[in-house]
């Protein structure tokens, strides 16, 4: 008897597996999937399912951050133990962030902004970079993987500085970051090259952004190269944001927000929200999504672009098309013409049908564009597509903060123009929460010309305190940080010279 009750209880506690977006038949564990990033076929991993919440809203409400980590991380990551995963969290989710709550709410006239620019690097991709190393970690340790683990990245500015702060001094890992030399922000190049942590290196390509993503590419998939790092105890693995232990940490903080609004009285039991993303790569509005099919009350999720807007078209035509001009706008980090993580929804919309999900791929990659189908179209309901011109961003950036005070990034206000015109024209009077993606500190130059022309010629490092006295907020350590630290980071090479440079630093 003792025997059975105890098999019916193990398999109770169903592993949740993952699949590729491209391949039916193999399936691999979380930890598998984190470790790897891609699948070899070149699909994503997704979850067999999306769970089900377990923990009522009534006991959410209650719950930290970090709690609420727990309770929607666990449903996700099963095959990692209850002590793993709280170490991650522990380790992620500390002072790092300038708030306890990690991710405040603030409420600006009928709008909800959920900031998630409180880590170390003052963006949204601190909320899921600060974790993934811990999980990569003991994904690594959980599969007996005894090399050490080798992050390279190329960067166009944002996530280089996320993933090296993600990484710094983190045992087992080593994290090399290209960028190329002219191409990023002054900003992004102090944040970088001030970088502390033993195991951090940055290097300055001559070069574009593309020369250094190739360079990467061409390390990963040297075969080669591989073997000699393997003997000398190294292996190589990417923060990229593809990978599903970048989007697991991002349902977090929609669970979390619901509650919160909850909690503080600003909605009701089971009241539906809308749920307005500043979008890039897909992979903060998918977390949404699937916040929303784990058990939250989530109406609409309102896909804002910038003028690089194949999202929009997307949602209106059924058509994603990425042969058009590449637009550099004020929002940078939402400048894209291929979104990567879109192909997870695809797939879903395709009825998990990896066949189906591998066609348009190669068509989105032999002709640049591909056609979904009526079917497909009628199952993405939940989805509204909107776009701001640089005009409309910067006039949100403006009008917000001559009504209220509040003073929001480029990307935000992206969101914020695109909250507002959803709402005026489809008389949808459902409340809105709209993610914050950046600290008005990061973009200081674009959101302080928006707010007064007269700041466009003005310094950088001028606008720190000016922002700081006219929107009553402090300024962030990370700001403070690289105004004072010592350079740490000289290295630069020829783009053709990037293998070199990493067995250099490797020293094999
Ligand atoms: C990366 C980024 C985005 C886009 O997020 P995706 O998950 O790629 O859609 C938006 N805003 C900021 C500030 C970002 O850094």
């Amino acid at each position: 008897m003792a025997v059975t009750g105890r098999k019916e209880e193990e398999g109770k506690k169903m592993n949740l597996l993952y699949k590729s977006t491209r391949n039916a038949e193999k399936t691999v564990t979380a930890s598998q999937a984190i470790l790897k990033g891609l699948a070899e076929d070149g699909g994503l991993f997704v979850p067999e399912f999306i769970p089900k919440l377990d923990v009522s809203m009534e006991e959410l409400k209650s719950m930290t951050y970090q709690e609420t980590a727990y309770a929607v991380m666990k449903q996700f990551l099963t095959d990692f133990t209850e002590e793993e995963l709280k170490n991650c969290i522990r380790n992620a989710y500390d002072d790092k962030f300038d708030t306890e709550v990690i991710a405040p709410l603030a409420k600006v006239e009928d709008t909800y902004y959920l900031e998630l620019f409180h880590g170390a690097t003052i963006a949204f991709k601190d909320m899921a970079l600060s974790i993934l190393p811990h999980l990569l970690t003991t994904a690594a340790r959980k599969n007996n993987v005894k090399n050490e683990i080798v992050i390279l990245t190329a960067t166009s500015g944002d996530t280089g500085k996320a993933a090296l702060a993600g990484f710094a001094d983190v045992p087992g890992t080593k994290i090399i970051v290209f960028y190329p030399k002219g191409g990023v922000s002054r900003v992004q190049e102090l944040q970088m090259v001030t970088q502390k942590g033993d195991n951090t290196s940055v290097v300055a390509i001559h070069g574009n952004f593309d020369n250094a993503q190739s360079g990467v590419k061409a390390m990963f998939e040297d075969k080669e190269l591989e073997k000699e790092l393997a003997e000398a105890g190294y292996q190589f693995s990417s923060a990229n944001s593809i990978n599903i232990g970048r989007l697991v940490p991002q349902v977090v903080y929609y669970v979390y927000a619901y509650a919160k609004l909850l909690e503080n009285g600003e909605i009701e039991e089971n009241e539906k929200i809308n749920v307005t993303v500043p979008t890039g790569n897909f992979g903060n509005i998918l977390a949404a999504y699937y916040a929303k099919q784990m058990g939250v009350p989530i109406n609409r999720l309102i896909c804002a672009s910038n003028e690089n807007k194949v999202h929009f078209d997307f949602f209106r035509t059924g058509v994603y098309d990425r042969n058009r001009e590449f637009i550099l706008t004020s929002s940078p980090s939402m400048d894209i013409l291929i979104s990567s993580n879109l192909e997870r929804l695809i797939y879903t919309i395709a009825g998990q049908d990896a066949e189906k999900n591998a066609r348009l791929m190669a068509q989105l990659r032999e002709k640049g564009s591909y056609e979904i189908t009526e079917d497909m179209r009628e199952k993405l309901e939940d989805f509204v597509g909107g776009y701001a011109t640089e005009e409309q961003t910067k006039e949100t950036i403006h009008d917000t903060y001559a009504r209220t005070g509040y003073v929001m990034d480029t990307h935000t206000a992206v969101a914020a123009f695109v909250c507002g015109q959803y709402r005026r024209d489809s008389r949808d009077e459902t409340k809105c929460l709209v993610a914050s993606t950046a600290s008005p500190y990061k973009f200081i130059h674009s959101v302080m010309s928006a707010i007064d022309e007269k700041y466009a010629d003005a310094d950088e490092f001028d606008l720190v305190d000016e922002l700081s006295r006219i929107s009553g907020t402090s300024v962030p350590r990370a700001i403070e940080e690289i105004r004072n630290a010592d350079i740490r980071h000289t290295t630069e090479c020829d783009s053709d010279a990037m293998k070199e440079t990493v067995r250099k630093i490797l020293g094999v």
